[in-house]
């Protein structure tokens, strides 16, 4: 009968819990916060800014709402 609230690790899924001592939650690892911050890090560098040569179709730009 621990309260211990329980979260599942964005990357992998994996149960951790809320504790103090997962210092990397909601993350079960400092490996999966990387990768979880690689992706959205990796996301953001996609994002042609201001060259007009981007290959993306540019009235792409309104396109699917990311935030
Ligand atoms: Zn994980």
């Amino acid at each position: 009968m621990s309260g211990i609230k329980q979260v599942n690790c964005p990357t992998c899924q994996k149960i951790v819990p809320w504790t103090e001592e997962e210092i990397y939650r909601p993350f079960c690892s400092k490996k999966c916060q990387l990768i979880d911050f690689g992706e959205w890090a990796a996301e953001r560098y996609t994002i042609p800014e201001e060259e007009g040569e981007a290959p993306d179709d540019p009235k792409d730009r309104e396109g699917p709402d990311l935030h």
